[in-house]
């Protein structure tokens, strides 16, 4: 462990990159897997009716965007063939692009938002992957959000087998085990296929004439099924996928479970690859990454940081004259703590929602400048009033540190921070972009370390039992909490990192 003083050092450095962790490594080693399928969000439509499959597939992506700015594609089944588009940019940039839409219109469509940070862009890592026959025809397209732990070992056996790679991805490992495995039918390709990966993957997928899903064994990544009527299917990584397209909720994919269309029997069939998985959603969805209008094994999220922010006034008790929420997650909960504590709720901190995450700019007083861009307090709100405020999450302490100086600039009087999730000390390898442990500030400092460093004249974060309560049971994946993850880590994660 670093000492407190490098630690400053460091945690000042990254005001002026704030990327995280592993990607930094990511350009400098081709033979390293990119875990490019990280946060991103997944989509997938299939109806035997005459349904506007490709208008509905960029309404249930735009309902992901959240899940992933970077690129989006999509890859659709039209008369026995595949198309794929797939590029940089948001949603509505990748349609664009798009010259003839009715090739585009087909009875099933697979799509992908997807998130990295700077310096990751390599193209042949956007999604959907495909693979193609011998007469370069494309028979099999997946997108993929999570993170596969065996991937390395997976991908050097294949090319042992004279399996060509095209991309740098653990989904392609995915894609190239089901692509081996075909001639055991579709359902034994992907059984065959999750026989033999681990770690998180949800995964929607079509070939020429098929419409498959399938998640873990521990559902780690979200996905959900909906219908649009009896013939028309949605699978998506949030239920907010379903509201965008009209189609109502119909369940969650279960851990372990295969849905797919089959030419003998009509409708959507399912097969459990293994009973009785036990349920382990990663938690962060719920406090952090998921949108706060869908629902997740059978949990709203806005309920969720609602109930976040009352708990935190119970469990830390404060004298103040307002309390406000960093947008956008950071809302709920200081509602949440407003109405419990009767202290009133002030909407002080105004986001830009215009500024994406490529915005870079040359020096470094020009980057301390986008702070304020980014996050502006009104400040007669807030001059000489004692101020909680509430986030989420504090994982670096970039963001905290710079809404500290943000309100003490405005003149506040004192500053009581309180974070809805507990300290989170160990890195993510199943899907979310959480860093190396180096960069944790929790993993490194006490929280009285962190409150002098920050500044601040309170600070507490969520105890683990009472977000255990909040989620209705143990049975989640709490991993960067507690360093207790629900699968392995396998041998290849540190080259992720
Ligand atoms: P940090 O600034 O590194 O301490 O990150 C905490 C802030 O970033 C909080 O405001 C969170 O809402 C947000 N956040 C948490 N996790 C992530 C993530 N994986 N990617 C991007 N932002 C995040």
């Amino acid at each position: 462990m670093k000492d407190l003083k490098n630690q400053k050092e460091v945690y000042l450095n990254q005001f002026k990159t704030r990327s995280y962790g592993r990607n930094l490594f990511r350009t400098q080693d081709e033979e390293r897997l990119d875990a490019p399928t990280e946060e991103c969000g997944i989509f997938g439509l299939y109806s035997e009716n005459d349904t506007d499959t490709f208008s509905l597939s960029q309404f249930g992506l735009f309902a992901l965007q959240h899940r992933g700015q970077e690129a989006c594609g999509i890859s659709v089944m039209n008369n026995n063939k595949i198309f794929n588009i797939k590029d940089e940019g948001l949603v509505l940039d990748v349609y664009k692009e798009i010259q003839e839409p009715e090739t585009f219109m087909g009875n099933g469509v697979i799509g992908h938002t997807r998130y990295t940070t700077a310096g990751d862009k390599k193209k042949y890592n956007f999604q959907p992957f495909f693979a193609k026959n011998e007469y370069d025809q494309i028979i099999l397209s997946i997108a993929h959000n999570g993170n596969l732990t065996n991937a390395m070992e997976l991908k050097k056996e294949l090319e042992e087998e004279g399996v060509v790679f095209k991309a740098t991805s653990d989904s392609e490992v995915i894609l190239r085990l089901i692509q081996k495995n075909l001639d055991l039918g579709l359902r034994g390709a992907i059984k065959a296929t999750m026989d033999k990966i681990e770690g998180a993957y949800s995964v929607v997928g079509i070939t020429r004439n098929k419409f498959f899903a399938f998640r873990d064994f521990h559902g780690i990544r979200p996905l959900v099924l909906g219908a649009m009527d009896e013939k028309s299917y949605v699978v998506a990584s949030e239920s907010a996928a379903l509201d965008a397209v009209g189609a109502q909720y119909v369940r969650d994919i279960l851990p372990g479970e295969i849905v797919y269309t089959s030419e003998n029997e009509k409708g959507l069939q399912s097969f459990l690859v293994k009973e009785n998985c036990e349920r382990n959603i990663c938690s962060f969805e719920y406090i952090y990454f998921a949108r706060p209008d869908s629902t997740m094994e059978g949990i709203n999220v806005h309920e969720i940081r609602e109930k976040s922010g009352e708990k935190i006034w119970y469990q830390a008790p404060v004298d103040a004259d307002i309390v406000i929420g960093v947008p956008d997650s950071g809302v709920p909960a200081a509602i949440g703590f407003s109405k419990v504590s009767g202290i009133p709720f002030r909407p002080v901190l105004i986001k830009n929602r215009y500024i994406g995450r490529s915005f870079i700019v040359p020096t470094q007083e020009m980057r301390e400048r986008i702070v304020n861009l980014k996050l502006n307090p009104i400040i007669s709100e807030i001059k000489d009033k004692r101020v909680v405020i509430i986030d989420d999450s504090i994982v670096r302490g970039t963001t905290s540190k710079r809404l500290v100086k943000i309100l003490k600039d405005a003149g506040v009087k004192e500053i009581h921070f309180r974070s809805v999730s507990p300290p989170i000390i160990a890195p993510c390898f199943l899907g979310i972009d959480t860093p190396s442990k180096d960069d944790l500030i929790s993993a490194n400092m006490s929280v009285e370390e962190l409150r002098k460093y920050l500044g601040v004249d309170s600070l507490e974060f969520l105890t683990m039992e009472n977000l255990t309560e909040i989620l209705g049971s143990d049975k989640h994946c709490f991993g960067c909490f507690t360093e207790k993850y629900p699968v392995e880590k396998g041998e290849n994660v540190d080259l992720f990192r």
